[in-house]
């Protein structure tokens, strides 16, 4: 008798950028061969955008997920480890801020942390927020130590994420999805052909052939091929939200040592990122073209340089939003053809995987049951709101007004959901918190404090505590995370006593080569 399955047996991609090679890897993780054909096409005349150099620590676990080895993964993408970012110069000029991954300190007795440290810094007592963070304290002293390592001691909450070289990484996945059966098809597509429903049927490519498949994953970047070209799927502007449409991007040599963790500087017309790697470190200036132009935008990367150029610098333009359905009919839209959100708190890669894990979740069968895609749709969605809420943040909370930028943001009209968050937040230091979401209270409270602002009153739950019990264990805690950070090894240390010395850095470009 039948099952009334009827599965898909041949999954086209479309575009060997990271989102290409992530959907493939996790893809043929999941699926023998035998099941599901899974093919790649990419062209070698189009280039990927090249760029995705900052994590968040999910990436990490998607890495461990697909069996990788985590320390030949790191050796061969030039990877170096990443404790949070550093914010300086958002809420004024010459005030900084960390946000860090991992706990945010540990309960009191069953009461939640962030309330107890409330309930003290009100009563005058000076504790820094951060100093709570094992991964801020070590970010702090530029030491690095596995968490997992270390799991019983005051370090043991922390997490991390890595920095990564984006083409290095896309050819390692290559390898690994090859390894496991996908076949990459090198190839220009030209046209999409569809069937009567309107799904797509093939893919023709400029040398006449055809690639059949029963599903097909849009990774072709912000050309959204597949996505917008055939399937004419709306792409929804968020620009009224985030103004900054384009990013110059440089890789230099190394300076000094290897920090573990982004820098991200506010600047006149929008932020500049510093990425430690191993082989070079990574700078990136994000602007508004409505505040900036090129030229000025490459005059405020090059003069904030702090060592010789190994790349010409190159402007990258980007829009801000995503795609009104992210699954139609039998394509989905990942990557950059399914929408992009500044980089500021490293999360595209991120989103790509969490793309292909609700895929995984909903996984169709050739009919993609209409309630599957608006599933599938209405949890991306709220992931990309949070994201867009959560950079949003850092703006519309800024004090600063120097530029015509940064008075712009003081006139934002924020979507309801955020502004509803940082009401319930001003109260008595509420966040909401559900299963799914990305970014947990600590992200949203370190950036909160770092920007200025605390709830009025703390919870009246912490009343049930003792004060004395309170601020001994502050005490403790602070002091205890402090003394053992000071003992584990200094960053560079770590990476070249695990990995080895690091990848000569290319020769640096003559200083008037492309100034
Ligand atoms: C300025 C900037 C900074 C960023 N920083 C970060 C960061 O710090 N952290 C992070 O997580 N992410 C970051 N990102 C995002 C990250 O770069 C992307 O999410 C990631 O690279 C995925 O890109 P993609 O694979 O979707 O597209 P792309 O890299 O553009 O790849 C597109 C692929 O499609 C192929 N293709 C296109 N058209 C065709 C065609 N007609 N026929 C055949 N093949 C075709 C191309 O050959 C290419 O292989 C950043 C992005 C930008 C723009």
């Amino acid at each position: 008798m039948g099952t009334g399955m009827n599965p898909l047996k041949k999954i086209v991609i479309l575009g060997g950028g990271t989102s290409g090679w992530i959907a493939a890897s996790m893809l043929a993780a999941h699926f023998k061969r035998e099941r599901c054909e899974i093919e790649l096409i990419e062209s070698d005349e189009i280039s990927s955008v090249g760029v995705g150099e900052s994590t968040i620590p999910p990436v990490v676990r998607l890495i461990n997920r697909l069996g990788i080895d985590e320390a030949e993964f790191i050796r061969e993408t030039q990877a170096c480890y990443k404790l949070g970012i550093k914010f300086v110069d958002w809420r004024t000029k010459n005030q900084s801020y960390f946000h860090p991954y991992g706990a945010l300190g540990k309960r009191i007795d069953a009461q939640d942390f962030y309330q107890c440290w409330l309930k003290a810094t009100m009563a005058g007592e000076q504790y820094d927020l951060q100093d709570f963070s094992p991964c801020a304290v070590m970010a702090a002293q530029e030491r690095f130590f596995p968490p997992m390592q270390a799991m019983n001691t005051p370090i043991g909450g922390a997490s991390y994420a890595v920095h990564l070289d984006a083409k290095l990484v896309a050819a390692y996945l290559r390898r690994y999805a090859e390894a496991r059966g996908v076949v990459r098809s090198e190839g220009n597509c030209v046209q999409v052909l569809r069937k009567d429903n309107g799904f797509i049927d093939a893919l023709e490519l400029s040398d006449g052939r055809s690639i059949h498949g029963d599903f097909f994953i849009d990774c072709s970047g912000f050309s959204a091929q597949l996505v917008e070209k055939a399937l004419g799927v709306e792409f929804e502007d968020w620009s009224s939200y985030l103004p900054c449409d384009r990013a110059i991007v440089v890789k230099t040599q190394v300076a000094g040592s290897r920090m573990p963790y982004t820098t991200a500087t506010a600047r006149k017309s929008g932020w500049a990122w510093r990425i430690p790697l191993r082989n070079g470190t990574g700078h990136g200036y994000v602007y508004s073209s409505q505040f900036c132009t090129d030229a000025e935008a490459k005059n405020t990367l090059l003069k904030h340089l702090d060592a010789p150029r190994i790349s010409e610098p190159r402007v990258i333009q980007f829009a801000t939003g995503r795609r009104a359905e992210l699954w139609k009919d039998n394509c989905l839209a990942l990557g950059l053809s399914g929408g992009f959100i500044e980089p500021l708190e490293s999360t595209a890669i991120h989103l790509i995987a969490r793309g292909m894990d609700f895929f995984l979740r909903f996984f169709p069968d050739v009919e993609c049951e209409p309630s599957l895609r608006r599933e599938y749709n209405r949890r991306m969605h709220a992931d990309y709101e949070e994201v867009r809420d959560f950079i949003l943040l850092h703006y519309c909370t800024s004090e600063r007004d120097d530029s015509e930028f940064w008075r712009w943001c003081k006139t934002l009209v924020l979507p309801e959901s955020l502004r509803e968050r940082i009401e319930l937040f001003k109260g008595h230091g509420i966040l909401r918190e559900d299963n799914d979401e990305l970014f947990r209270a600590s992200s949203w409270q370190s950036v909160f404090e770092g920007m200025g602002i605390r709830p009025l009153k703390y919870s009246p739950h912490v009343d049930n505590l003792d004060y004395g019990r309170i601020s001994k264990t502050l005490k403790l805690a602070r002091s205890a995370i402090f003394n053992m950070v000071k003992t584990l090894p200094l960053h560079d240390t770590y990476l070249e006593e695990h990995y080895g010395a690091a990848a000569e850095s290319p020769t640096a470009l003559p200083l008037n080569s492309g100034d």
